[in-house]
């Protein structure tokens, strides 16, 4: 007994759903319904907001560490590890262009990395750091990192080699997953919350989309972005949950910490936030454990978050922690690339950003909707 009204304006076909209101799935609808102004878009998200690792990183706007970068040149090759670090560069000037830099909180602060005294990691970087300014000059145009000993007692630190990017910075994540949002609804896209896709299926020229409470839709095309947890999905895909925790402390007085700071091959990350430090990472004390999507945090890494706070980065200074939290991200077996592709004619998945996400979402995006519009 539907009206016409009913069937005309709310039940025809939609030409695209995206699954997921991470910034994966809002840079695709934003992106799509941008370029194809006519269609119907619309977003399903099972949180009352987004809800994944999009919203719960520490907010590091990078491109990556010399270890790191290092790290990828020995595993890929110098042509991979170099394309990765300018994908990084393009989304994170994309991203910033897009939403701008007032509205997600960017601070042009610097980005580090930190060597104990006598690590051997720091040797290993030090015989490369020359060789390695040089091969990224062609995407940035100036040396990336200098070397910044002199820094450690300004920034509060117990450490005895900083290496720093002028590059890289803090973001509000809250701000920056809100601008965005704000932005695609905007656009026209139909943003649908606690909305729980259950099940997807290609079938003829059209996709079938069924939802937890019953309910059941038809796209044109759906893009799944939904990174950690697509193996709920689609089991045996190759996306692997990844869980990262997160504590924030109490203000701290006085506190002389400024921009964002990996260590330990990036094992670890902090940075301030209003006066306080955030400090993530501790994934690799448990990589089993940790490979689950379930939102919770574990005494043997946040003991160990606690230990780096007290003996590095508040070494002089009595701290309380605030806020603990976990996020999940999604990676692929081998490899840090992004799965963008055709898991059947109608339905497309844009996941496994491999920690990467913020980086990278828009280009990943980009890349989903120029699959979905070459195969109409
Ligand atoms: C602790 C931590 C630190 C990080 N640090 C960095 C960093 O320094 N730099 C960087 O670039 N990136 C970092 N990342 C990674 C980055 O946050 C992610 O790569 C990025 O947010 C992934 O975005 P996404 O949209 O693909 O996935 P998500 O943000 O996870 O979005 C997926 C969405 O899908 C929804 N969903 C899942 N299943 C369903 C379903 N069945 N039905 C409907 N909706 C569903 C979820 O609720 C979620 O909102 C970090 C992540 C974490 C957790």
């Amino acid at each position: 007994m539907f009206s016409i009204w009913e069937q005309q304006s709310f039940q025809e076909e939609i030409d695209l759903i995206v699954v997921g209101a991470g910034i994966t799935g809002l840079f695709t609808a934003l992106h799509y319904q941008r370029r194809f102004p006519t269609h119907r878009v619309r977003l399903l998200e099972r949180g009352p907001h987004p809800a994944g690792a999009s919203v719960k990183n520490a907010g590091f706007a990078c491109f990556g560490s010399p270890s790191e970068i290092l790290a990828d040149i020995d595993a890929e090759g110098l042509d991979a590890a170099l394309s990765r670090v300018e994908e990084r560069w393009l989304g994170l000037q994309e991203m910033r262009a897009e939403l701008g830099d007032e509205n997600i909180g960017f601070e042009s602060t610097g980005g580090h990395e930190l060597y104990s005294e006598g690590d051997p990691l720091y040797t290993r970087v030090a015989d490369r750091f020359d060789e390695l300014n040089r091969s990224l000059l062609p995407i940035f145009s100036q040396p990336a990192y200098e070397w910044r000993t002199t820094r450690k007692s300004d920034l509060g630190l117990n450490t005895g080699h900083i290496a720093r990017t002028a590059l890289e910075g803090p973001i509000d994540t809250g701000a920056m997953m809100r601008t965005l949002l704000n932005k695609t609804i905007a656009m026209g896209v139909d943003v649908r919350f606690q909305q729980t896709v259950t099940e997807l299926v290609s079938e003829g020229d059209t996709a079938l989309i069924r939802l937890s409470d019953g309910n059941a839709m038809k796209a044109s095309f759906v893009v799944v972005a939904t990174n950690g947890y697509t193996s709920s999905l689609f089991p045996g895909i190759d996306v692997v949950p990844g869980r990262g925790q997160v504590l924030l402390t109490s203000a701290v007085p006085g506190l002389r910490l400024k921009g964002t700071f990996h260590m330990n091959e990036g094992y670890y990350y902090f940075r301030d936030y209003r006066g306080r430090v955030m400090l993530g990472g501790g994934r690799h004390l448990d990589k089993v454990g940790e490979t689950t999507t379930d939102d919770a945090i574990t005494p043997l890494i946040q003991g160990s978050l606690e230990r780096i706070l007290r003996e590095v980065i508040l070494p002089d200074c009595d701290f309380t922690v605030e806020r603990r939290w976990s996020g999940v991200m999604g990676f692929r077996t081998q490899g840090k690339t992004p799965m963008i592709e055709h898991l059947s004619p109608r339905i497309i998945i844009a996941a496994g950003l491999s920690g990467m996400g913020i980086a990278i979402g828009t280009r990943v995006a980009q890349k989903a909707v120029e699959l979905v519009a070459t195969s109409r």
